[in-house]
């Protein structure tokens, strides 16, 4: 941003009221050098747009009393899709992270993309309803999604779980039938950007791991997801495992998720003769100790651990933060996962590192998509060529 210059524009003086650093036309005046009168001006675009409102006055002031910027929250709503391999979480959610209204939908993603996408949009537009809001409030769409998302076109790249998604213009077929604008990006990536921004926000960096039916991680440096040069940053569910043999959704044998997921493990109990089929259903096992379910996510997180020591070797993270549904019933992969890095890597690595469960469960990657949405539509950028159309 222009930072002290005094070319600061409406966006750049939106986006440091949103930060916290600006709280007054006063503040705004000291941070950008801009002239009174063409301070003036900004704010009368960014208050006339709707984007700021001025509030109160601040405590403390001397001289004539200064009313508070607010960027106001409540008053932009994203839509925010978290798609996994059999069911969706979808929520209307406000720009401060008020969830509005929530619903669970029965999605499947191995089905065409066309008609995945049209119930989706069908689903969202009734729970706007549900709640009596409507899309001319909604800010834009954040959807996240169980493969690797090339960031720069946001379409799946060569996604495993989804046979047929590869490349499918997701984001555009969504603006079209929802008429908002529509970012996706990788779960983890979204899961780990929720759990940063609300748990860590000093933290230089986080590594959020998924463990659900599949294996995911995301990377998040400074507050943003490291996505890579292709958005496979962090798809270490696909790391082949010495001596394993059996056969994974992406055509090779011996990956991590095929002996460390939920779906790894559930596929182990039915093959002893148990009834299960979800990486939920083996957590609630977890959770109620059954020895089996106990012992083979002890042993997952083990293997778990042992790539993720990798992980932790090479970024020195200062945070592992481990999410998904097998991390919703107990500490049990936790404290492998735990043991595991402890074990395989040097003390430096880990003594300031902290590893825990995802404090937002769930709704990891609902608060993800909302910031996704929230940075893209209000980024500076954005609001100056916004502004600039309205004239
Ligand atoms: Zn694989």
């Amino acid at each position: 941003m222009a930072g002290t210059s005094v070319s600061a524009s409406a966006g750049d003086i939106l986006a440091l009221v949103r930060s916290g650093r600006a709280r007054t036309r006063r503040d705004v005046q000291e941070i950008t050098g801009l002239s009174r009168s063409t301070l003036a001006l900004r704010m009368a675009q960014l208050i006339n747009a709707g984007y700021v409102r001025e509030v109160g006055q601040a405590a403390g002031s001397t001289g004539r009393p200064a009313k508070i910027l607010s960027f106001d929250e409540a008053r932009q709503l994203v839509l925010a899709v978290d798609l996994g391999a059999t069911h969706a979480n979808l929520a209307i959610v406000d720009a401060g992270g008020q969830i509005v209204a929530q619903a669970h939908a029965e999605l499947r993603i191995d089905l065409a993309p066309d008609e995945t996408l049209r119930n989706l949009a069908k689903r969202l537009a009734e729970l706007l309803t549900r709640a009596r809001r409507s899309i001319d409030e909604v800010v834009g769409v954040g959807v996240g999604i169980p493969a690797p998302v090339r960031f720069s076109t946001q379409r799946p790249n060569y996604p495993p779980m989804m046979p047929g998604w590869h490349d499918f213009p997701i984001a555009e077929t969504l603006r079209t039938l929802l008429g908002v604008p529509v970012f996706v990006d990788n779960d983890a990536n979204l899961m780990g950007l929720g759990e940063s921004r609300a748990r860590y926000p000093d933290a230089p960096s986080l590594l959020f791991v998924k463990v659900g039916t599949g294996i995911g991680a995301g990377v998040i440096l400074h507050g943003e997801p490291e996505r890579g040069i292709a958005g496979g940053a962090g798809d270490i569910g696909h790391i082949r495992l010495p001596g394993a043999t059996h056969r994974c959704t992406c055509g090779a044998y011996g990956c991590l998720a095929t002996e460390a997921s939920g779906g790894a493990i559930a596929r182990m109990l039915r093959e002893g003769g148990r009834d299960v089929h979800s990486a939920s259903e083996v957590s609630r096992l977890v959770g109620d100790g059954d020895p089996r379910a106990v012992e083979l996510t002890e042993r997952a997180g083990r293997l778990l651990g042992d790539v993720l020591a990798t992980s932790v070797a090479l970024l020195n993270p200062s945070v592992v933060v481990l999410g998904g549904a097998m991390s919703s019933h107990g500490a049990t992969l936790l404290d492998a996962v735990r043991e595991r890095i402890y074990e395989r890597t040097v003390p430096l690595a880990t003594r300031e590192l902290f590893i825990a469960s995802s404090s937002l469960g769930g709704d990891a990657a609902i608060q993800g998509a909302r910031h996704l949405v929230i940075d893209q539509v209000f980024s500076a950028d954005a609001v100056d060529s916004r502004l600039e159309l309205v004239g």
